[in-house]
């Protein structure tokens, strides 16, 4: 089978964003990434091509400026509650209260925002907004937390 690969650090499929994990001795304290993601697509070639670069980068960079410069937060997360107040949601956990304007959050249907959930979620939002060709049969989609380490999901399209 054919693949295309697309390098989210040489092609500005990155965003930067703040998170926290509660679970996690460093991480439970409120920081922030400079994220990128990779995607390779698997397909049967349809006129020459698995898909096309220019449209599925434009798509993919569409989707990444919804939580470019947000706070991502995790609504399944254990011990983590939240309330819409107005324009701001307060969110607490732990000893941690804070609030923080509506439009700078990111809600994701995740319990945690580790690279490894943030690209299980991804990919299923990118399936939904990213236009791809019926011949396109699996896709592997990475977050980078910063050069050098990257968690990946793998979808085998049915
Ligand atoms: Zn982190």
């Amino acid at each position: 089978m054919m693949s295309i690969f697309i390098n989210g650090w040489e092609t500005n499929l990155k965003f930067s964003a703040a998170h926290f994990i509660p679970e996690h001795s460093k991480c439970r304290r409120l920081h922030g990434h400079d994220y990128a993601v990779d995607i390779t697509l698997f397909g049967e070639l349809e006129n020459g091509m698995v898909a096309d670069f220019v449209q599925i980068k434009r798509e993919l960079r569409q989707m990444l400026e919804e939580i470019d410069h947000k706070l991502i937060l995790p609504i399944n997360g254990e011990g983590i509650t939240y309330i819409l107040d107005g324009n701001k949601y307060k969110i607490k956990y732990e000893t941690f209260e804070m609030s923080v304007p509506k439009e700078f959050v990111y809600l994701c249907d995740v319990k945690h925002s580790s690279s490894e959930e943030l690209a299980r979620y991804l990919t299923g939002i990118l399936i939904k907004k990213v236009t791809l060709g019926k011949n396109v049969k699996k896709i592997e989609f990475s977050v980078y937390e910063g050069p050098g380490q990257k968690a990946t999901w793998e979808e085998v399209l049915g």
